[in-house]
């Protein structure tokens, strides 16, 4: 099959060619024809698949160029996702005149969003939290939209857009095209399609199985600068015997193989400016297990064919999902086990959220280990290799016979010898140091008296608290700041709890792990146009000069009034927010909060009294 047998427009056969596809992947095939026909279509495919291209070329072709209006609508989970998708519809529309198309999406201002409505796009790909503000301002008229697209719809209900889907179509005309693509079927897929589809055709792609389950895949977070100790720590607690370490550039790679060097580990590198001659005799070495470790860029690993490695590890993750799955591929080949382990930073969370959507696993997170649990990993593996030797040992030596001391005291002293000439003296690292808000959450765990963790009400089991300097006198609906944290702080998914919002300020409950993170990202960010911050809540400070009291003045007498006392201590347990007479500091202020509680299990709001 060929794209020119789908019936597709010459113009866009014409960019097809220039984009370099060749032949229709199986969802294109299914579904364009259809599509094209005007059928209302349900698409199971998973990213990777190409259903971009799918549900993109029909939607192109049912745009009437000389129409200055918005006349296809792409619903998208995230911002990434929606500004993905315009490129490609972009590079689609290459050969047809006055076709364009514009991600619209939350946490960033609405100028440029705005100025291209105004310039009369056809094609708007949106988050729905931005789509349904910029209708009920007007901003985006529906009435010409002939086409509705809905992407990774499971990914949107999992994330809490479903009130917001709803009201988006709501507003469109009842004439139109739907078209939907979801990686997974559910109960609540079904009840979407059936109130925004019209008898679709359903179309089921099968992932092909990408990673293999007994490959074990894990993230550490660490900042990039500790890597390579992290990376030595793992080769010293003995869990790489023969590792592939990737990084994605030459200069990296030789980073890496430098400082494994000058650590004194087995170590050579594969980079595609070596010699073919050269790069056969490391890959040699490798295989024979004179290498603990080979570290390779993705094209210089191609022709690589070993089979027991035992560890890969990406020093950096890769931006193409693809290279991800050949990277881990290398291990737990033949039914073996296999590690693969994923360096991330900061920045890396919504790259790290497409990979895992990608392969279709999500990846253990654990915390780096720290010098006392490679020492503790050393000693046992000291322990079992003595063990192995024992018994090949044959008689003690004659340099030992001599000697008063007793046995036990002898070997302490043999061991305590054999740890300080193998050890290696540990590199701290930031990671070392425990973070306050894993202390925080360890108190919850050990049952500590003093409860750290947010209220009685929160829909997290342990959780910290985040303050941000806007609330609703800015506007902010709870969903707005689930939308930052989610999109913008890239939040995983159920990590963030309730949601409180004041006039001024709002309180958000997160989980513990994801806190520092949100904090990094969120310091200083934008909400519907506004720029706040976002910190660990401190909980209201004492003494009346700070301006988080000033901030409340206003609402002082009423404080003051009938409702002080009678509630007095019913307030929250929640050591930072109580003032110094031990009330709740926020509910007596007489200010209205809305609380939004994100149910834990489907991860959609609703509202609470
Ligand atoms: P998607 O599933 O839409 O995220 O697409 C995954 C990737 O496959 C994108 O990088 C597309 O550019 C690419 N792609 C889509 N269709 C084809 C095709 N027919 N042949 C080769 N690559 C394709």
């Amino acid at each position: 099959m060929s794209f020119s047998e789908l019936g597709i427009c010459p113009e866009i056969l014409e960019a097809i060619e220039v984009l370099g596809f060749e032949t229709p992947s199986p969802i294109q095939t299914a579904a364009i024809p259809p599509a094209l026909e005007g059928g209302d279509i349900l698409g199971l495919s998973h990213t990777g698949s190409g259903k971009t291209l799918a549900f993109s070329i029909p939607a192109l072709e049912s745009i009437d160029p000389s129409l200055r209006e918005v006349q296809v609508l792409c619903l998208a989970p995230t911002r990434e996702l929606a500004v993905q998708i315009c490129r490609e519809v972009d590079k689609l529309a290459l050969f047809l005149d006055g076709v364009s198309a514009v991600p619209i999406y939350g946490g960033a201002s609405f100028g440029p969003q705005l100025a291209a409505l105004k310039r009369g796009v056809q094609f708007v790909v949106g988050t729905p939290g931005r789509v349904i503000d910029l209708m009920e301002q007007g901003e985006l008229n529906p009435a010409h939209i002939s086409m509705l697209i809905l992407d990774e719809a499971d990914e949107m209900l999992d994330m809490g857009f479903q009130d917001d889907i709803d009201r988006v179509v709501a507003q469109l005309p009842a004439e139109r095209q739907t078209l939907m693509f979801s990686a997974t079927m559910s109960p609540a897929i079904r009840k979407l399609v059936d109130s925004v589809a019209n008898e679709p055709q359903e179309i089921a792609i099968e992932r092909p199985q990408l990673t293999v389950p007994t490959c074990e895949q894990v993230v550490y977070e660490v900042v990039f600068s500790s890597r390579i100790e992290v990376l030595s720590r793992l080769i010293e607690m003995g869990r790489m015997k023969r590792g592939l370490v990737f990084a994605n550039t030459k200069r990296v790679v030789d980073d890496i193989v430098d400082g494994l060097l000058a650590r004194g580990y087995a170590v050579d590198r594969l980079h595609g400016d070596m010699p073919q001659t050269l790069r056969e005799r490391v890959m040699d070495s490798f295989r024979k297990g004179n290498l603990t470790v080979l570290v390779a860029t993705d094209i210089a690993a191609r022709g690589l064919d070993i089979d027991d490695v035992d560890t890969v590890v990406n020093f950096e993750l890769p931006r193409d999902p693809e290279d991800y799955v050949h990277r881990i591929g290398r291990t737990a080949r033949a039914g073996r086990k296999g590690r693969a382990v994923s360096f991330i930073g900061r920045r890396d969370f919504s790259l790290l959220g497409r990979l895992e959507r990608f392969v279709g696993v999500r990846m253990q997170r654990e915390k780096v280990m720290t010098g006392v649990q490679v020492e503790e990993v050393r000693r046992e593996s000291l322990v079992d290799e003595i063990l192995e030797n024992a018994a090949e040992a044959g008689e003690l030596p004659d340099e030992l016979k001599d000697i008063d001391l007793p046995a036990e005291q002898l070997l302490a002293a043999m061991f305590n010898l054999l740890v300080a000439k193998t050890s290696r003296e540990l590199q701290p690292i930031p990671e070392d140091r425990p973070s306050k808000f894993a202390r925080n959450s360890r108190q919850v765990e050990d049952g500590d008296s003093v409860v750290e963790k947010g209220n009685d009400w929160s829909s997290l089991q342990q959780s910290v608290t985040l303050f941000m300097n806007g609330g609703k006198l800015l506007g902010l609906r709870p969903k707005d700041i689930a939308g930052l944290f989610y999109n913008e702080g890239g939040a995983p998914k159920g990590t963030v709890g309730d949601i409180r919002l004041f006039l001024k300020h709002s309180l958000i409950e997160v989980t513990p792990e994801v806190a520092p993170q949100l904090i990094e990202r969120l310091g200083t960010c934008q909400i519907c146009g506004y720029e706040v911050n976002i910190r660990e809540d401190k909980g209201r400070p004492q003494g009346g000069n700070a301006p988080y009291e000033r901030e409340f003045r206003p609402h002082e007498r009423e404080r003051r009034g009938a409702s002080y006392g009678g509630r007095g201590n019913t307030g929250f347990r929640r050591g930072g927010e109580r003032d110094s007479r031990g009330a709740s500091s926020y509910r007596e202020r007489g200010e209205r909060q809305e609380r939004v509680f994100y149910d834990k299990f489907s991860r959609r709001p609703r509202r609470r009294d």
